[in-house]
């Protein structure tokens, strides 16, 4: 691939598998770590429009297939972890970690806890409208700006993006570059003794020392009284996959983790198609079970293996 006045690094048939949590997954075709916003845009007017482009994050919702991904893989680096406080309003580059972007938030007594326990990116965290104890990425959000699929440096608004549950609209290969959030106000130590607090709770009921991707499935949406589904979802997946019987069920070295039954996890040398077809298994089980088809949350990119 020829690039001109690129600064960033392109590498060729770069294994993905150590840049997710739950380590497993193919080759992407190229691996581009741009410098910068102004590199990436560059990168991106030159590149043929007919390649896939896939942005990653730290790999914290994701399965990457064995065969891995036809596309060219943008991760953000150094050039992407700044996070500016002005007032009540913290802009954070697309890279920097959640819990990094909540903890500074917190010393300047601001209120942005929710993020101090999700494992993953602020693009990330957009991307997904990430979020916890009540908490989403939709409700701090005030604006971002992306690098479209074209090179285009852009600003993109909440109406945009259309937040939904574990969703957002980004356009097709837009690159978010940085965030804005607007945060509640809080005491500095209060904040930090409440997200000492989440920490704890999580470790106590997650497998938060296992390599997972967080939540499998969706705990599933009720319906209202017309048929349609609501947006509650007081049902747990953990609760209608334990009524199955699958709590701890293996594949190969995936497993349904025994602390956390909607946990997948990777007990060492699981492929992805050992996780994936555990999560398959556990849907057809519970729909046997109980007739609700649970949803993924972990998202699955890329191909399976050929034989
Ligand atoms: C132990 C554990 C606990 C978790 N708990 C929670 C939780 O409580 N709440 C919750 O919401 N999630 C949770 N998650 C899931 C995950 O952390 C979130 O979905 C997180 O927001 C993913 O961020 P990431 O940077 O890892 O994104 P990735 O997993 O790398 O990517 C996820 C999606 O975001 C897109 N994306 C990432 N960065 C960018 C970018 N810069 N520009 C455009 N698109 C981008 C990717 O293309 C992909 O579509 C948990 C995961 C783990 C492992």
């Amino acid at each position: 691939m020829n690039m001109d006045g690129i600064r960033g690094r392109l590498t060729p048939n770069r294994n993905l598998s150590e840049l997710t949590w739950l380590r497993v997954g193919g080759t992407a075709d190229y691996l581009f770590q741009p410098a910068d916003a102004d590199d990436l845009a560059l990168f991106l007017t030159q590149l043929d429009p007919g390649v896939p482009v896939f942005p990653m994050g730290v790999g914290s919702n994701l399965i990457v297939r064995d065969g891995g991904l036809r596309a060219v893989v943008i991760r953000l680096g150094r050039g992407f972890n700044g996070i500016e406080i002005d007032g009540d309003l913290i802009t954070a580059g697309a890279a920097a970690l959640d819990s990094h972007v909540a903890r500074k938030a917190a010393d300047a007594g601001l209120d942005l806890t929710f993020l101090r326990t999700i494992p993953g990116s602020i693009g990330g965290a957009v991307r997904m409208n990430a979020g916890c104890y009540g908490s989403y990425m939709a409700d701090v959000f005030v604006s971002a700006r992306i690098v479209t699929r074209v090179g285009e440096l852009r600003e993109i608004t909440a109406e945009q993006l259309a937040f939904q549950y574990r969703q957002s609209d980004l356009p097709d290969g837009a690159v978010l570059v940085s965030v804005k959030m607007r945060a509640g106000m809080g005491e500095a130590a209060e904040l930090h003794a409440r997200m000492a607090a989440q920490l704890q709770a999580r470790d106590k009921s997650q497998p938060t020392k296992d390599r997972s991707a967080g939540s499998t499935f969706r705990n599933p949406a009720g319906f209202s009284s017309t048929g349609q589904a609501d947006d509650v979802h007081d049902l747990k997946a953990w609760k209608v996959i334990d009524d199955a019987g699958m709590r701890g069920a293996m594949r190969g070295g995936a497993q349904m983790s025994e602390k956390h039954s909607n946990f997948l996890i990777n007990t060492g040398g699981a492929t992805a198609a050992d996780l994936e077809g555990l999560g398959e298994e556990v849907r057809k089980k519970v729909y046997a079970s109980c007739g609700i088809q649970l949803e993924w949350e972990i998202m699955r990119i890329g191909e399976p293996q050929l034989d």
